[in-house]
C-alpha cells in the first residue's frame, strides 16, 4: 500500500465536530458523509488509479462530473448555492482565476498545502486562506526549425518580437488562456510599453494569422509553413510518445527550447484544484486537496498528461520530457496570480496591435 498519506486519522481541529456528529446520530449526516463531490475538466486513465487509492485509503467516494473548463464554470454558476460540487480541477491559470473571480471558490486553510505546492503557483493568500492550487505544472516553450532558424535566435520569449524572425512565428490565438497566462507573466517583467510592443513584434513576426492548437504549430514547423512557433510540453511530449510513425517524423524536424533560461526562467502553467464556494463535504475536499499533493499523487497527475508535478521535492520520470530538455529547467518564479491582475489588460492590448 503506498504510504502517500499521514492523515487518515481526523486532524486535532476536526476532532469535535466529528465527534458531534457521532453523539448527535439523529441529525443529518453532512459532514461525515465519505463522499466528494469532483468537477473536473482533467479526463486521463491515470486519474482513475489515483482516485481509487484515494477511496481505498480514507474511505472517501469520489463522485465526478466530468466537463470540459468552461463546461464547469457554466454549470456551477447555474447551480448556485444547491451546487454539490466539493473540488473542482480546472487547467490553466487563466481560466482558474476566471473562475476565481466569478466567486465560485472558496478560500482554504491547510499547513499541508502551504508546505507543498510553491506559493507562485497557488492563488494569492488572505486571511482566510487561499482558494486554488497548482498540482502539476506544464512549461510553455518555444519549438523552432533548426534548417532555418538558429537556436541562439531563440533563446528567450523577448527575441520571438526580433525583426529577425520575420515571417517565421506561427501561434495559436493570442487570447487562447495559455498564450493570455503567458503573456501576463512576461507583460508582468516587462512593464506596459515595452510588453506591448513586444504582443506588436510577434504579430509583425507572424507566417500567418494565428489559428489551430498547439499541436497544430509544432506541425507547421515540422511542414515548413513556420520557422518557430510556441507550445505546452505535454504536446510535444505526446508526439514524441506518439507511435505513429508521421509524429516521429515530426519532432524529427523540430527542436524544443526551454526559454529565459539565463534570465527569468521558462514560463509554467498549472493545472489545479479548488474547493467550490458551496461545498457540501468541505473537510474531505481539503484532504482530497492534500491528497493530491502527496508524492504518489503528484506521480499520477503530472504523469497522466506528461506534465511536471507541482510540489516541492517531488521528482518523477518522464522520458519525453527529459528527452526536450525538460529535467531541471529553470522554471518562471512570478507569481501566477498575476495572470488574474493582467488578463483585461493584457486582452486590451492584444486588440490594440491586431493579435487574433
Ligand atoms: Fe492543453
Amino acid at each position: 500500500m503506498p504510504s502517500f498519506f499521514d492523515s487518515q486519522a481526523p486532524s486535532i481541529a476536526r476532532l469535535p465536530i466529528m465527534a458531534a456528529l457521532v453523539l448527535c446520530s439523529a441529525l443529518p449526516a453532512l459532514a461525515q458523509d465519505k463522499v466528494l463531490n469532483l468537477y473536473s475538466a482533467r479526463h486521463y486513465q491515470t486519474d482513475e488509479v489515483m482516485y481509487d487509492t484515494f477511496t481505498k485509503t480514507t474511505g472517501i467516494k469520489i463522485n465526478r462530473v466530468d466537463a470540459d473548463d468552461a463546461g464547469i464554470v457554466a454549470r456551477l454558476r447555474a447551480e448556485g448555492a444547491a451546487s454539490p460540487a466539493d473540488v473542482i480541477l480546472m487547467v490553466d491559470a487563466a481560466r482558474i482565476a476566471s473562475a476565481d473571480a466569478l466567486g465560485l471558490f472558496q478560500p482554504i486553510k491547510s499547513a499541508k498545502l502551504d508546505a507543498a505546492i510553491p506559493a507562485n503557483l497557488r492563488a494569492n493568500a488572505s486571511a482566510d486562506g487561499v482558494t486554488w492550487t497548482g498540482f502539476s505544472t506544464r512549461a510553455r516553450v518555444i519549438v523552432y526549425d533548426p534548417k532555418r532558424v538558429k537556436a541562439e535566435d531563440v533563446a528567450t520569449y523577448e527575441q520571438l518580437a526580433d525583426p529577425k524572425l520575420k515571417g517565421l512565428l506561427c501561434t495559436r490565438s493570442g487570447s487562447h488562456p495559455y498564450n493570455l497566462s503567458l503573456f501576463s507573466t512576461v507583460i508582468e517583467r516587462l512593464g506596459d510599453v515595452k510588453g506591448e510592443a513586444w504582443l506588436q513584434g510577434l504579430v509583425n513576426n507572424m507566417a500567418r494569422a494565428p489559428k489551430g492548437g498547439d499541436t497544430d504549430q509544432i506541425k507547421a514547423v515540422a511542414s515548413g509553413e513556420c520557422g518557430v512557433a510556441i507550445t505546452n510540453t505535454y504536446y510535444a511530449a505526446r508526439l514524441l510518445k506518439s507511435d505513429k510513425a508521421e509524429d516521429q517524423a515530426v519532432m524529427g524536424k523540430v527542436r524544443v527550447v526551454f526559454p529565459n533560461q539565463g534570465t527569468s526562467g521558462t514560463h509554467v502553467n498549472i493545472a489545479g484544484a479548488a474547493v467550490a464556494k458551496h461545498a457540501k463535504h468541505r473537510d474531505n475536499a481539503i484532504t482530497f486537496m492534500e491528497f493530491l499533493a502527496s508524492p504518489f499523487a503528484q506521480d499520477y497527475f503530472a504523469n497522466g498528461n506528461n506534465e511536471f508535478p507541482a510540489a516541492k521535492g517531488v521528482k518523477i520520470d518522464n522520458p519525453a520530457l527529459r528527452a526536450m530538455g525538460g529535467d531541471g529547467f529553470k522554471a518562471e518564479t512570478i507569481p501566477l496570480s498575476v495572470v488574474a491582475k493582467n488578463m483585461t489588460k493584457v486582452q486590451q492590448m492584444l486588440d490594440r496591435v491586431g493579435y487574433r
